[in-house]
């Protein structure tokens, strides 16, 4: 990155112009009311921006454009070759602008900077050009049939997807949509959460400017209704959703309520990270253990919410958690040397509070933190750990999405396992332990789209799939897997 200082990025955020409008049909507009909203900084309470308040009026307009580009063939006939190039130079844009796009992600969603430069605005980019690389790498089949027959399967593009999608990773989940659903071939319409709608605004600009045809790639900015409206719409295709399980399954609902258009979810999570008493180094495990529920201030799906630890380790190992949470105190987001920025939004920022009261009168005991931080100058919460005394309390089973870690005791693997999976929850686990047989048993058993051993949220790479079982969604980004989520099957038989 070219600005490394904290005063560096404080002057360009000073200098900062900001787009707030919808880009629909390949021009940036305001609603179709005029209506907007306010973009806060959660770090200062500074507004940034008036954005505008999308409502039907817009989905409508959207939906039109995105149906007549899709099926014009401006996008999906492009040869192979030509949609990847495009979408190449997309992905050179993107990083060509990975300063502003930090910077905006940074001030709209509290998240540090040295994280958004070094992680989220380069792995979206990353995405974009892999999937941009998958387009003529991979084709259909050749069925074996009756020789009087050929029998050709292909994948299709899906239509109109509607991307629906969170505050955490704002440009990255986006990405995880768009990647893959523009490279298959549709037409696609984002969804930015109303917390953290900036650099979803901006992209399209850059989408654009690299050669996607006008209606090919909208964002709609607004409230949930938005989400719904796109959601319950007739012309569009597919919605693929990441946000909350309950709010998934409303997508799910007006989904049956209307044209059955194709669902994914990728949802929420309360994931179990397991310390055998043959961890092979606690202190690596510690470390592990805090980045698991720290890092993006515990606003991750696949946070290590839940620490399993075997009781004849457990002083140990809190030792070291506790040494290793404490280096996440909150700072300044635009610093680059914070570790934990600001909480989205004070109806976020209340509701981690709020868990954090529950835990300490359900009878958990506060190792760690438990307050909010910096309060005179925005939304911030110590890094918090809570010693629980059962696993069934409130803190152990909802997802918090916050810097909110929970420490259950255990005696056996057995004991281990049952607590892991008794959850409505399956995103991701992970168990240390120095044995080759127990990691395999172990996260053979363990019911969850990812399992780590001896690590916790490795394998940053494109080429794994990422989603849940059970109430954590179902289909999954990433990998080539994520494009069959935007395609449709079909088979041609022709006689000769
Ligand atoms: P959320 O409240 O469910 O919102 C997700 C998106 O849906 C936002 O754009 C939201 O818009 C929109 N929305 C809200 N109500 C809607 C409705 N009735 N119909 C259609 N859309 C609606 O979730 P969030 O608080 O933004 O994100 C946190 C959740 O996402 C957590 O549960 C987390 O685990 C999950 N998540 C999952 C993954 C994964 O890959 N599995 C990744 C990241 C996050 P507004 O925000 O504007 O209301
Ligand atoms: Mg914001």
């Amino acid at each position: 990155m070219s600005r490394s200082t904290h005063a560096d990025w404080k002057q360009l955020a000073a200098e900062l112009k900001i787009e707030g409008r919808a880009f629909i049909d390949g021009a940036y507009r305001h609603a179709d009311d005029e209506r907007r909203f306010d973009c806060v900084n959660p770090a200062t309470g500074a507004k940034l921006a008036d954005i505008a308040h999308c409502g039907e009026a817009d989905v409508n307009k959207a939906v039109k454009a995105a149906r007549r580009a899709f099926e014009s063939g401006v996008w999906s006939s492009l040869p192979p070759i030509k949609r990847g190039g495009i979408l190449k130079r997309f992905a050179a844009l993107i990083r060509e602008h990975a300063d502003e796009l930090a910077l905006l992600e940074t001030l709209d969603a509290g998240k540090p900077i040295g994280d958004t430069t070094s992680v989220d605005v380069p792995a979206a980019a990353h995405c974009v050009e892999w999937y941009a690389e998958s387009i003529d790498k991979i084709g259909g089949e050749v069925a074996p049939v009756d020789p009087k027959l050929v029998g050709l399967v292909t994948r299709e593009p899906v239509g109109v997807v509607a991307a629906v999608v969170p505050w955490n990773f704002p440009i990255l989940m986006a990405s995880w949509k768009f990647g893959p659903a523009l490279a298959a071939g549709n037409a696609v319409i984002v969804k930015p959460s109303e917390k953290s709608p900036l650099t979803a605004i901006r992209v399209a600009a850059l989408a654009k400017e690299a050669g996607i045809p006008d209606g090919i790639f909208q964002v709609l900015p607004g409230p949930g209704e938005v989400g719904k409206a796109l959601a319950l719409h007739m012309g569009v295709d597919c919605v693929a959703f990441t946000g909350s399980t309950a709010v998934g399954k409303l997508i799910a609902g007006y989904a049956a309520q209307s044209n059955l258009k194709r669902v994914w979810l990728e949802l929420g999570g309360k994931s179990p990270n397991i310390i055998l008493p043959d961890c092979p180094d606690l202190a690596q495990a510690a470390r592990s253990a805090a980045g698991a529920i720290f890092y993006n201030m515990g606003e991750v799906c696949t946070a290590g919410s839940r620490v399993l630890v075997h009781s004849a380790i457990k002083e140990r190992f809190l030792a070291e958690l506790q040494a290793a949470a404490a280096r996440y105190y909150p700072g300044d987001p635009l610093d680059p040397a914070t570790s934990m920025g600001a909480i989205v939004d004070g109806i976020q920022h209340k509701k981690v509070l709020g868990y954090i009261d529950k835990g300490v009168s359900e009878g958990a005991s506060l190792l760690l933190g438990g307050k909010a931080a910096h309060a005179d100058k925005g939304l911030f919460i110590e890094p918090t750990v809570f010693d629980c005394p059962r696993p069934d309390l409130a803190i152990c089973r909802e997802e918090i999405f916050g810097p909110v870690l929970s420490v259950i005791t255990f005696d056996d693997v057995e004991e281990a396992i049952r607590i892991a999976n008794d959850t409505e929850y399956g995103l991701a686990a992970a168990v240390w332990t120095a044995n080759v047989s127990t990691a395999h048993q172990v996260s053979r058993r363990l019911r969850a789209g990812t399992v780590w051993v001896n690590c916790y949220d490795e394998g940053g790479d494109m080429n794994f799939p990422f989603g849940g079982y059970k109430q954590s969604g179902n289909g999954r980004d990433k990998s080539l897997h994520a494009l069959e989520k935007y395609t449709e099957l079909k088979s041609t038989l022709i006689k000769l």
